[in-house]
């Protein structure tokens, strides 16, 4: 991992977890999640906060997989992308 890309994603992870922010839970601690599309290719860009739980738990994007979770929320990971941008960009 580069700098640059550390920075990014420091400044991302302290924006709280995304999915938490849009049910109103207020701002948990994040992590980083990559967003996998293009082929498997990653990119910088393409990343959003998730807290632990909604990361990798039995109620995250990891645990109920990319459907389950559009299925239970309502929203998916470019929903999530886009509110992610629109708060690093208006900061
Ligand atoms: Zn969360
Ligand atoms: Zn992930």
């Amino acid at each position: 991992m580069t700098k640059d890309e550390r920075k990014y994603y420091d400044k991302i992870a302290r924006l709280g977890c995304s999915l938490c922010r849009h049910l109103e839970y207020g701002e948990t601690p994040a992590e980083i999640h990559h967003l996998r599309r293009y082929g498997g290719k990653r990119s910088l860009a393409e990343v959003i906060p998730l807290c632990p739980e909604h990361h990798r738990g039995n109620t995250g994007l990891h645990g109920l997989g990319r459907k389950g979770f559009e299925n239970k929320y309502g929203i998916d990971e470019d929903y999530l992308l886009k509110q992610t941008k629109g708060l690093i960009y208006s900061a």
